[in-house]
């Protein structure tokens, strides 16, 4: 896809899942890609080798990778993790807000403790690094992009995951906010709404019966996987999308035309 080629990419969470399906795919575009993780560096390093043999498979001979652990919910991490990315990098050109948690219990169950981890990583992290991506852009008046990885229950409730819902929440509000205020300095702001997503956020222990059960609320009776997730988040940052912002995609095999 066009101008998607030699941009710098941070993707956050990017050690498994969504984030390491969103770094192969940008690097097979060209992208020279650098990976977050938090606690998983071995997972880390698995996204940089596959990334560098597609590197390597298109001849894309300057084409650069390489991983960073921080903790997206500490905000002083993540100032470090962008004043790197100047340093190795250049410059962030594009932002994926991939990072992120949930914890399930009923919602009268749920300590304060679970319920501010869940806020303070998917909610909390994607404004540290979208107000960093954003300072940058502006410094060098930059056209640059966010994708911020949302999820079906930004609108969708989720019993059981009330943290988790409630940070998508905010996040589809994030999004929208930054997109209307930073419009007129052609920065982009979209999400994706992935919905059931064969990844290790879910517990898929037994997972005859869990795909069983999630297809039947499905409309198309399957769920979803990481790299049809990474086709919608290359599309978003291409020059294809130069006239979306504001907007979640959501990917999810007709999850959200259910009337709630
Ligand atoms: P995953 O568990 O494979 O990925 C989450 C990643 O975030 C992991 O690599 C994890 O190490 C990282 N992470 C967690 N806390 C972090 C922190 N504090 N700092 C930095 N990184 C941290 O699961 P996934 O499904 O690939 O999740 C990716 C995103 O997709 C999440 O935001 C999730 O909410 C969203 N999502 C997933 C599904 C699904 O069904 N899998 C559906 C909708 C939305």
């Amino acid at each position: 896809m066009q101008g998607i080629q030699n941009k710098n990419v941070l993707i956050t969470g990017a050690s498994s899942g969504i984030g390491q399906a969103i770094a192969i795919r940008l690097a097979a575009e060209g992208a020279n890609v650098a990976v977050n993780y938090y606690s998983d560096q071995s997972g880390a390093e698995t996204t940089r080798a596959k990334i560098q043999t597609h590197y390597q498979q298109q001849q894309l001979t300057s084409a650069k990778t390489a991983i960073y652990q921080a903790d997206v919910a500490d905000r002083h991490a993540v100032n470090q993790m962008f004043s790197w990315m100047k340093q190795e990098f250049g410059s962030v050109d594009v932002l994926i807000n991939n990072a992120g948690i949930q914890t399930e219990s009923p919602s009268h169950e749920t300590d304060a403790d679970s319920f501010q981890k869940v806020l303070a990583t998917n909610l909390n992290g994607t404004y540290f690094c979208a107000i960093e991506a954003i300072q940058g852009f502006l410094d060098r008046h930059y056209a640059g992009v966010i994708i911020n990885v949302s999820s079906v229950h930004e609108i969708i409730p989720r019993p059981q995951y009330l943290s988790y819902a409630v940070s998508k929440g905010g996040v589809d509000s994030l999004t929208e906010t930054l997109a209307l205020e930073y419009a007129k300095h052609r920065i982009r702001v979209n999400a994706i709404g992935p919905g059931a997503t064969k990844t290790p956020i879910n517990d898929w222990s037994d997972e005859a019966n869990k795909l069983d059960e999630l297809a039947q609320h499905i409309p198309m009776g399957r769920v979803g996987t990481p790299e049809e997730m990474a086709a919608a988040v290359a599309f978003l940052i291409s020059d294809e999308a130069s006239y979306i912002t504001g907007q979640t995609l959501f990917i999810d095999g007709g999850l959200t035309l259910y009337p709630s």
